[in-house]
């Protein structure tokens, strides 16, 4: 089986996670569709098929040489989709493009637009899939698996290929920054892995973004307007004065490649009480602290101004640049760069601008870069995946097991 087709039957099944349900998974749909791939890897052959109460859903592709010293490989992927768009009822739909936008919905008048995806154009004369336009795809990240799935059958049908063992693990919850909470590193048992959850073929990324989130509460003082005079504090207005003070220039909206930013997530508020939600992102940790500082240093502004107490900022870290773990492995980069540039494509190695399931892990001992499985527009409706990338990303992947199991043990 090819697959683009393995991707298209994963499509049916909803797994949005859900971040205001507590518990992980979120969604029952990742259980069914968890059960559904362990019976799968079942029949393709994997050995120590496991589902944990946390549907970790793990797995080995048996090695095929005798007295293997190399390292153990993991390969990761995440069960769950978005929910940032309709994830329900998806009909996906394979569309040879020939250039001009895909029409993803005639009725509709739905389509993936050039003006807005030019980079749709490096696809001419291949074949897309999409949604009908209504619902996201799911490509993220369930063609990581179907490609996983994919490199198992081809290994399980070709002996001849030599491998170690491959663990393999497909995790819930991704898409709500969970699914390394209940990761057991110690019985994946691999000594490197990668995440086959980024979009283009051809990229390879090991920098992630240092995070750091940030409440701000403010406590007003409400009382009649009309005898308001001197006495009043409008909490949501001082919510507003400390958001004017982040320069406009640091926002995702006017950052790209290496800046950092501060992003408003959400705020809410009237006169007694107004809170704010932000996240700061910086791939270099001085300048995230940096930022931090500056929020502190707004902080004591608005106290002076207003009287102490006023304002009150609480952060906290929540994941580091896996660049710092991962410049120790550096065959863990060369090799799938090597792979690609002979295969005839240029790699992409720009930073992410988010973090990664192996960011998470790579701290937690398993260095995990991210390849791309050739789809794009995730978490919206215009998401689609690249039958011929999806191919080269498993083409990719046979040869990529082959070279690791020629490295060291410690890559
Ligand atoms: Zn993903």
């Amino acid at each position: 089986m090819k697959a683009h087709e393995r991707l298209l039957a994963y499509t049916a099944y909803p797994t949005g996670s859900d971040p205001n349900c507590e518990t992980i998974p979120s969604s029952p749909a990742e259980w069914d569709f968890a059960r559904d791939l362990q019976k799968e890897m079942e029949q393709l052959g994997l050995t120590n098929v496991t589902l944990d109460e946390h549907c970790y859903l793990m797995g080995e592709i048996p090695g095929n040489i005798d007295n293997y010293q190399g390292p153990v490989l993991g390969l990761i992927a995440h069960m769950d989709v978005s929910c940032e768009a309709p994830f329900e009822n998806i009909k996906p739909q394979i569309i040879h493009y020939e250039g001009g936008d895909v029409i993803q919905n005639e009725e509709k008048d739905l389509r993936i637009k050039v003006s807005d995806f030019p980079f749709l154009e490096n696809y001419i004369g291949c074949d897309i899939i999409t949604s009908d336009g209504t619902t996201l795809l799911g490509a993220d990240n369930k063609a990581g698996i179907a490609e996983i799935l994919t490199l198992a059958e081809y290994l399980g049908e070709h002996p001849e290929v030599k491998h170690g063992p491959i663990r393999v693990c497909f995790t819930p919850d991704e898409e709500i920054g969970r699914s390394s909470d209940e990761f057991d590193v110690e019985k994946f048992g691999a000594d490197c892995a990668y995440t086959v959850d980024g979009d283009a073929f051809g990229e390879c990324q090991w920098e992630t973004f240092n995070a750091i989130e940030v409440n701000v509460y403010i406590n007003g003082f409400s009382i009649h307007p009309g005898s308001a005079k001197n006495k009043m504090i409008n909490a949501a207005r001082i919510a507003c004065e400390f958001d004017h003070m982040i320069p406009d220039s640091e926002t995702p909206e006017h950052t790209e490649d290496h800046e950092g930013f501060y992003h408003l997530c959400e705020m809410k508020g009237d006169v007694e009480h107004a809170e704010m939600e932000y996240i700061i992102r910086d791939h270099d940790w001085e300048k995230a602290k940096k930022r931090a500082e500056f929020l502190r240093s707004i902080e004591t502004f608005l106290n002076g101004r207003y009287g102490e107490g006023t304002v009150e900022v609480k952060m906290e870290e929540s994941y580091h640049n896996m660049l710092e773990i991962i410049e120790k492995h550096p065959r863990l980069i060369e090799l799938p760069l090597e792979i690609i540039r002979e295969m005839g494509t240029e790699p992409d190695t720009s930073p992410i601008r988010g973090g990664t399931d192996g960011a998470f892990l790579s701290f937690k001992g398993l260095p995990c870069p991210n390849l791309g499985p050739g789809a794009h527009n995730f978490h919206g409706r215009r998401e689609f995946a690249v039958i011929q990338s999806m191919d080269k990303a498993v083409e990719m992947l046979i040869t990529l097991v082959q070279r690791i199991a020629c490295e060291d043990k410690n890559i």
